[in-house]
């Protein structure tokens, strides 16, 4: 873990957020500057900065079960949603801990994140 991680002071519970799911190796959780009526975050708990330093590839099977779950449980299964994730500068990423973005609850013909 990085000390100064948000996301893993997020998953240690120091910092407080609207958390919508929780196992062993994943969090999930409302983004603060919601770009959706929807719009989760969802995280793995290890601290990894960037997808470039993913190793275990089998974490996107759970994010993506988690992701479709969530999307059933917040209705936007059937009218649709996106998960992204950014990485790197020239993608926008401002947090230097893997997460997902899960987007719905309105028409997106553009890259909201
Ligand atoms: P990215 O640009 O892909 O790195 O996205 C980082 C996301 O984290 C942004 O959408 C932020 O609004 C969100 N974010 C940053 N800090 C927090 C926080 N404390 N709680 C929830 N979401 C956050
Ligand atoms: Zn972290």
């Amino acid at each position: 873990m990085a000390n100064e991680c948000v996301f893993c002071k997020i998953v240690k519970k120091e910092i407080k957020s609207d958390i919508v799911y929780e196992d062993e190796k994943i969090i999930a959780f409302y983004d603060i500057d919601p770009k959706a009526p929807i719009h989760i975050l969802i995280v793995p708990k290890e601290h990894i900065p960037t997808l470039n330093d993913v190793k275990d590839f089998s974490i996107f099977s759970d994010v993506i079960r988690v992701a479709t779950e969530l999307a059933k449980e917040k209705n936007i299964s059937k009218s649709g949603y996106k998960i992204l994730a950014n990485c790197g500068k020239d993608a926008g990423q401002a947090v230097f801990h893997i997460h997902f973005h899960l987007l719905g609850g309105m028409k997106m013909e553009y890259l909201p994140v």
